[in-house]
């Protein structure tokens, strides 16, 4: 059914300005309470399960919690489901919240791959996102997971900021490539409505790079990175050889998951496959553990044709895309015989290449890939 686990935590210091994550300042106690809350809830999803081969404390921001508590987390899904011994554990961590004292008591918990989010190096841009750490903090948090002992690190980088020009994103990716991590994920700042940024940078704001620039950002990004060793495995994500994110791959790949939290989502391999996801408000979540009765929210079995469009547009994110013959093994039929008309129609039109049996994006599918997965719809 899953063999990974995803945590939600959903609390943050205080809420960047282009945010659209399920997180809030915590309330008194509700962030001591808050593990409590996840076992109970692992304990009430599941009965038999096997051990978990990843674990992700995404957010929000997980690191607002104390190494005792992922200690005890820890414990609580070993003796549940066990967890394998070779199993990747991440923490997502915002560089204003740790110091070498923390993340070193993070890793003697268990946590070996540290996601920091730094987002950008210049000051006055952090300050432009309503981030709540400076550019050294971000730097001192890498030079203190590395000195503590992580050899897994990621860092996330946005770009297409207000005002910002090719040559400032260059400056960016040059300081990345500088500290060395082993994966970093790269972002295009999009702003979302209801978000403060939405009332200050409403659409067609000439403050925010168009879409050419946009797209010789990504360009640059995929020049530089790969230039300097990192495989761009994923759309968004480079990696050297051997780091690519194991979690995050699995999803792409369509591995089970359980999320454990609020507003965490859930993806079951019963059937051609069922999601679910939590309630996005702690009361709700807590009314529902008490309760003993936990509802799934916008809960979806899919059906064979959910399925295979799924596959379609999650594998395409990879840089192995579509097989045809796994296609065919994983659905009984061909792909030819599903989507040969489309595939057709997007390799003509530069957006996929066919190199034998396998389906690609081109760089230019991967600038204009929510047109290419809309066609699989
Ligand atoms: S730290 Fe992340 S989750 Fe928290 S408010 Fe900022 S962007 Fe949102």
């Amino acid at each position: 059914m899953f063999n990974r686990l995803y945590i939600h935590v959903p609390f943050c210091v205080q809420k960047c300005l282009y945010c659209v994550f399920i997180s809030n300042t915590p309330q008194k106690n509700e962030l001591l309470d808050y593990p409590v809350l996840l076992i109970r809830e692992l304990q009430l999803r599941t009965s038999a399960a096997s051990p978990v081969a990843s674990i992700y404390f995404g957010g929000g921001t997980p690191s607002l919690l104390q190494p005792p508590q992922i200690t005890r987390l820890l414990e609580g899904i070993t003796d549940h489901t066990g967890i394998q011994a070779d199993a990747e554990i991440t923490l997502e961590v915002n560089p204003g919240t740790v110091d070498g004292i923390s993340l070193k008591q993070f890793r003697n918990a268990g946590i070996n791959r540290i996601s920091l989010g730094i987002q950008s190096f210049d000051d006055c841009f952090l300050k432009v996102l309503g981030r709540i750490h400076s550019g050294y903090q971000s730097r001192q948090a890498f030079k203190n997971a590395r000195e503590v002992g992580f050899n897994n690190i990621s860092i996330d980088l946005i770009h297409s900021l207000p005002g910002q020009s090719l040559e400032q994103w260059r400056t960016e990716l040059l300081h990345a490539i500088e500290l060395d991590p082993e994966h970093i994920s790269i972002y295009g700042l999009t702003v979302e409505e209801g978000t403060p940024f939405a009332r200050i940078y409403p659409a067609g704001s000439h403050e925010l790079p168009d879409e050419d620039l946009s797209a010789d950002m990504f360009e640059l990004a995929d020049d530089l990175l790969t230039g300097s060793g990192f495989e761009h495995y994923e759309i968004a994500n480079y990696a050297r050889p051997g780091y690519r994110s194991q979690h995050n791959s699995s999803y792409w790949m369509r591995d089970g998951y359980l999320g454990l939290g609020v507003a965490a989502h859930t993806f079951l391999r019963d059937g051609y496959g069922v999601r679910f996801s939590n309630p996005d408000n702690l009361k709700e979540y807590r009314q529902g553990l008490d309760s003993g009765k936990l509802v799934r929210i916008d809960e979806h079995q899919l059906t064979l044709n959910n399925a295979m469009s799924e596959y379609m547009f999650l594998r395409l994110r990879l840089s192995e895309g579509v097989g045809t013959q796994a296609f065919e093994y994983e659905f009984g039929r061909s792909l030819e015989s599903v989507y040969g008309s489309t595939t057709t129609d997007l390799v003509r039109l530069g957006l996929l290449i066919q190199n034998g049996s396998q389906l690609t994006l081109t760089r230019r599918g991967m600038l204009l890939s929510n047109q290419v997965f809309s066609r699989f719809l």
